[in-house]
């Protein structure tokens, strides 16, 4: 079946310099919610596993403009604390190059950096292994612990995607979230150490006290949540396991939508597996009601030409079925 046509109009945001965190991307016009900001492919991509050395070799390869787009990317980790890559790249080379090995170290390192600081995980909906892409014009959103956007490599287009989770003005900062946000600020922090800076997004300076409760609550659920659905798949649940499981589904929900958190990470997958225990319930209309929950943010996360939008369909359809 054709996939769905989803635009990406240009001319909404541009780049410039950020008040917290070097250079921004900032809207340069109403932008709704919902809307795709940005469809890039990547410039390469690599299995999630660490290796400097192929990291260097893959970047050689690229085109001129490729490997330009490549080094003008921001780093800001520090090298691989494991070093046996060195050893082997001493070993590959064909002769002894003096102090010209270091110079090719620091090459490899400063590559693996840049590397570090701008990927992004692909992840595939057949469990297929994630594996970690540079997108160079991705890479110019800046952090944020309350994003305005969602990003998400979409593997039906080869391509991440950036859509608005909200109604974005003109002049507003376009902030992404790099971490899993369901945490408290101390934890946020200490996660976001990976890019080298401190978060000072606006989550994170005010630091209410209702909200660190309530993410710090809610990180807690979440993995309730997660690992009881593990269990489920081993399980024979009856009513009453689901129906224990699914308070705390809803719990999850209310202090999401509490917090502003609707994106697909969270309230998507909250709302997909309070469909699937609805379901199994056999309470058919609130089983339509969460997938059509999940439905809608899929829509506005991934877009209609998404897996996450057809798996959301699917769950919708199946539950109208039954
Ligand atoms: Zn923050």
């Amino acid at each position: 079946m054709a996939l769905p046509t989803v635009p990406t109009p240009s001319g909404l945001y541009e780049l410039r310099q950020s008040p917290t965190a070097g250079i921004g991307v900032f809207a340069t016009a109403a932008i709704p919610s919902a809307t795709r900001i940005l469809c890039e492919a990547p410039l390469f991509a690599l299995p999630d596993d660490d290796d400097v050395i192929a990291c260097y070799l893959t970047i050689r390869e690229l085109s001129k403009d490729q490997q330009y787009a490549f080094w003008a990317l921001a780093s800001s980790t520090t090298p691989p604390a494991d070093t046996d890559w060195i050893d082997e790249l001493r070993a590959a080379c064909d002769e002894d190059i003096g102090d010209g090995f270091d110079d090719l170290v620091k090459k490899y390192e400063d590559a693996y950096s840049k590397f570090e600081t701008n990927r992004f995980t692909l992840r595939y909906p057949d469990g297929s292994p994630n594996k970690l892409g540079v997108f160079p014009n991705a890479a110019r959103f800046n952090h944020s612990c309350s994003p305005n956007v969602y990003h998400r490599y979409n593997t039906n287009i080869n391509c991440l995607t950036i859509h608005a989770l909200r109604d974005i003005h003109p002049g507003e900062e376009i902030c992404t979230a790099y971490i899993d946000i369901c945490n408290d600020t101390a934890e946020r922090r200490r996660v976001l150490q990976h890019w080298g800076f401190l978060c000072r997004c606006t989550a994170c300076e005010a630091q209410e006290p209702a909200r660190e409760l309530r993410r710090n609550k809610l990180g807690g659920l979440m993995t309730t949540m997660q690992k009881r659905e593990k269990k489920r798949s081993f399980e024979n649940w009856g009513k009453w396991d689901y129906a224990e499981a699914l308070t705390t589904v809803e719990e999850i929900i209310a202090l999401m939508l509490e917090d502003g958190l609707e994106e697909t990470d969270t309230l998507g997958e909250a709302y997909e597996i309070a469909a699937e225990y609805s379901l199994a319930m056999n309470c058919k209309e609130d089983a339509i009601k969460w997938a059509e929950r999940d439905l809608e943010v899929e829509r506005k996360c991934c877009g209609e030409d998404s897996a996450e939008f057809a798996k959301a369909m699917a769950l919708l359809e199946s539950a109208r079925a039954t």
